[in-house]
């Protein structure tokens, strides 16, 4: 083989790990984007947890905090929907909303928030489901609009 040949394949040999390389770190910018989001969920799923404990139940303030945590479930769906969520994160978080206990909690929620119908439909859809189930099988991941 001659020198030229010699020069073009480790080019080629170059330019593939470079190609490679930048779709590896890509894909770790990619994931680490939604972990990254996944944990200001965590940080405003607490903060919300903290005022639902320390607030007295029943007054104005608490109503809110269950309407925030409702707000929260209704953008934790629609980033998932998107795929702005690490996967296996979200499955758990579904996991624990697709419960039986958590979805009648988020059904006596919309009514105590006075939440209007058509305000957090993917939530909706996901409760409506009368048994527990997957965010494969969930309504709310293939809802229209
Ligand atoms: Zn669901």
């Amino acid at each position: 083989m001659n020198t030229g040949l010699w020069i073009e394949i480790g080019t080629l040999l170059v330019a593939t790990v470079g190609v490679v390389g930048g779709l590896l770190a890509l894909r770790q910018a990619n994931r680490q984007r939604r972990l990254d989001l996944g944990g200001l969920y965590l940080q405003r799923y607490w903060e919300i947890d903290d005022d639902l404990l320390r607030l007295p139940k029943g007054s104005p303030e608490h109503t809110r905090a269950r309407h925030r945590y409702l707000r929260l479930c209704e953008d934790e769906f629609e980033a998932a929907r998107r795929g702005w969520l690490e996967p296996d994160q979200w499955n758990v978080w579904h996991a624990w909303l697709a419960e039986d206990a958590a979805r009648a909690q988020v059904d006596v929620d919309l009514i105590a928030c006075k939440a209007p119908v058509d305000r957090f439909l993917l939530l909706r859809e996901c409760s409506s489901v009368s048994a527990q189930h997957s965010w494969k099988e969930c309504p709310a991941r293939v809802r229209v609009g």
